[in-house]
């Protein structure tokens, strides 16, 4: 048995050498994983495992405040805190090695979001949120990861872009080479979907014990950030500003660090999982 990051490495690794993978989401391209030589678990020595690598992505920033709260909060400023709050959770651990897209208020596209958890190679991205609806009366913590229409969507354009396989892989390819590479990318997007829906349910039932949540809290949807083939994604909704419970939780400096303890807590066991996988 070889472990879901040997398959993954070995399929990156050929569909690397053949060129870029596209972005379907910004049109350019974006790099793949950073490629690291694939060794079946059996062989890799316990001191030699490299920490399991996690990109946290906090929302919106710069000129995009994302939602305004009831009293004024600002979602991209909630979203840097939680995540630089999780980041020193996980401050000191060997096992796990924390980046963060953006750790200032600064904006950044969502394609080059994606493209630094691929430079990074990440076992896992989570992007971090704070939702605003129409309905004040929404509360509560929710998860996503992309939706299948949304996959079936990618896949199509991908497929679409095939047709134009010069310009998305930069290589002069046969028909074979073609097609080998559209098998590859499919096989790696249905292992980190797979590899999202099992964090998005663990980090759930985990963070669920301790805060409300969202009903229906296991979501899916076609958000940008979640369009990666092959770094397994989840966006989590830590709550609404819109609602003023919600918006108090968020806004205090205390309740918000105590909300990101809790993340630390769930997504790190997974994020060291997904690495062994
Ligand atoms: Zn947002």
């Amino acid at each position: 048995m070889y472990s879901r990051r040997y398959v993954l490495s070995s399929l990156l690794g050929a569909i690397a050498a053949a060129g870029l993978a596209p972005d379907a989401s910004a049109g350019r391209r974006v790099p793949l994983p950073e490629s690291k030589p694939p060794v079946p678990p059996g062989l890799r020595p316990q001191a030699q495992r490299q920490p399991a690598v996690l990109v946290l992505d906090p929302g919106h920033g710069g000129r995009d405040p994302g939602a305004i709260g009831v009293t004024g909060t600002e979602e991209k400023d909630v979203t840097l805190s939680i995540c630089q709050s999780i980041r020193d959770a996980l401050r000191g651990r060997r096992d796990i090695q924390v980046h963060l897209t953006r750790d200032r208020d600064t904006y950044i596209p969502l394609g080059s979001r994606v493209a630094f958890a691929h430079e990074k190679g990440a076992d896992l991205f989570v992007s971090i949120h704070a939702d605003a609806a129409p309905n004040h009366g929404a509360h509560g913590l929710s998860a996503y990861s992309r939706s299948d229409k949304a996959s079936d969507d990618f896949a199509r354009r991908l497929a679409d872009r095939e047709n134009q396989v010069d310009v998305v892989y930069g290589f002069d390819s046969s028909a074979t080479d073609r097609q080998t590479a559209a098998i590859l990318i499919d096989l790696a997007r249905r292992h980190s979907h797979n590899a999202s829906l099992t964090a998005k349910r663990r980090i759930i039932h985990g963070v669920g014990k301790r805060v409300t949540l969202l009903d229906n809290p296991m979501r899916s949807a076609n958000f940008a950030v979640l369009r990666s083939p092959a770094v397994p994604s989840v966006l989590i909704e830590t709550g609404f500003l819109t609602n003023p419970h919600d918006e108090k939780v968020l806004r205090n400096a205390r309740s918000r660090a105590q909300l990101a303890r809790y993340l630390a807590d769930q997504i790190a066991p997974v994020t060291v999982d997904l690495r062994e996988a």
